[in-house]
């Protein structure tokens, strides 16, 4: 069994005038029709132009928001056919490769006779993107009469949407089996890649772990404490790691019914000779506000909240991320969406990239503070799926990835 790579597909069969389906993520956010951030577009661009350059007849498929099975003209993907027939443009005119008339067309459907017949229309060298797979439950129920529909649009199939590779939904599994020939996409070969070294890190294996929730990171805390040496913990997920050790946590949020888990992960880290790290300084405020007077304290008082890490803290995790060789990090240091709490998720982030260790970064907020910080060109992968990385991570299987293993 074996995942076949889009070169190896490009090798190995001529796709000019075959129709490919590729699954993408442009699931960009929008709002009145505008997009925003369009680095999911961005990131699409490389697996398109090659297939452009096949002379591939591209069906582009993906989902935006959760329409939650209904028709919702505001989350049309019309506004990305448009985006994307530009971004091609652009990146076409950089690699200097001549004159090429890209078209990108637009279908209001992605299965029936309307999108039948636009496929059957399609050029060689062209693209048609559909309507957002997610106007009709059936993707995300993955039923089978769906997948069927959207695999019989199509030759090949190409899953370059890593985003949702830890879904099993009619586009991203159910209609692969459908499909006489299929490959990974360039970007969702690069995130396996660039994860997979991870399962055998060099040493220090540092991570950093943050955010709001501890249960959404207990499996991943729990796989990353069998195989790292260090896990620096902030965010609110470290005030009931403190709770559960009887620390006084105030009015930070605290996950009540995840002490025990908090208590046993500590154990095991004690075990395992990991050195799960907590904050030993805290920014606390009395609330989540931009402009609440804010003070640096080790006790957290009963009336307040700690909504960042301290600088002493800051300062040993920065200290963590400077001896590492490979480092891991997700979830924010704190509140760092307001800049007066956003000082340790910074200096830990500049840390990170200032390190020689091979550095991986994954989840929407942890990039969006990479990004806010300026320090994306000196991070070695930021991570497209948040979700599906941290499932990759702990071993899970992808059912989007199981679905391209094929005997070869
Ligand atoms: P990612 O998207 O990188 O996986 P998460 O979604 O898990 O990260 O967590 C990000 C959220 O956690 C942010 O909205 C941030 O404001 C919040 N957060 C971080 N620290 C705290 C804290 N001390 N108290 C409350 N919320 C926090
Ligand atoms: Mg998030």
């Amino acid at each position: 069994m074996a995942i076949q790579s889009l070169d190896a597909l490009l090798n190995a069969s001529s796709l000019a005038g075959k129709r490919v389906f590729v699954r993408a993520d442009l699931n960009v956010p929008l709002s009145d029709g505008r997009i925003g951030d369009d680095s999911r577009i961005r990131a699409s661009l490389p697996t398109l132009q090659r297939l452009v350059a096949a002379d591939a007849r591209i069906i582009l498929a993906s989902h935006l928001g959760r329409p939650k099975g209904q028709r919702n003209p505001a989350l049309s993907l019309a506004p990305i056919a448009l985006a994307l027939q530009e971004a091609l443009q652009v990146a076409h005119q950089e690699a200097n490769t001549g004159d090429l008339n890209l078209k990108v067309h637009f279908v209001s459907n992605c299965i029936g006779d309307e999108v039948t017949k636009a496929v059957g229309d399609l050029g060689d060298g062209e693209i048609l993107l559909l309507e957002n797979l997610r106007f009709h439950a059936a993707e995300t129920d993955n039923d089978p009469e769906f997948a069927k529909a959207l695999a019989r649009l199509a030759d090949f199939y190409v899953n370059d949407a890593f985003g949702t590779a830890h879904r099993a939904h009619a586009s991203t599994a159910g209609m692969v089996p459908y499909v006489h020939e299929v490959a990974a996409g360039l970007l969702l070969q690069r995130e396996l890649d660039e994860l997979e070294t991870l399962r055998v890190p060099e040493r220090p294996f540092v991570c950093f772990l943050g955010g709001a929730k501890v249960s959404d990171k207990l499996g991943v805390l729990e796989a990353l404490i069998e195989r790292a040496d260090t896990i620096g913990v902030g965010g609110a997920m470290a005030y009931t790691f403190l709770a559960a050790m009887g620390e006084p946590v105030g009015r930070s949020l605290v996950e009540l019914d995840r002490l025990d888990d908090a208590n046993r992960m500590r154990a095991r880290a004690r075990e395992r000779g990991c050195d799960l790290m907590l904050p030993t300084d805290h920014i606390v405020a009395t609330r989540v506000e931009k402009g609440v007077p804010t003070q640096t304290m080790t006790t957290i008082p009963d009336d307040s909240m700690g909504v960042d890490i301290g600088p002493e803290t800051a300062e040993r995790y920065a200290a963590a991320a400077l001896a590492a060789r490979t480092i891991l990090w997700n979830g924010p240091m704190g509140v760092f969406e307001i800049d007066a709490f956003s000082h340790g998720t910074e200096r830990v982030a500049r840390a990170i990239a200032a390190s020689k260790a091979r550095s991986i970064v994954g989840g929407g907020d942890s990039l969006a503070a990479v990004n806010k910080v300026g320090v994306a060109e000196d991070i070695d992968h930021l991570s497209t799926g948040g979700g599906a990385s941290l499932e990759f991570v702990q071993g899970l299987t992808l059912p989007g990835v199981a679905a391209l293993d094929r005997p070869r």
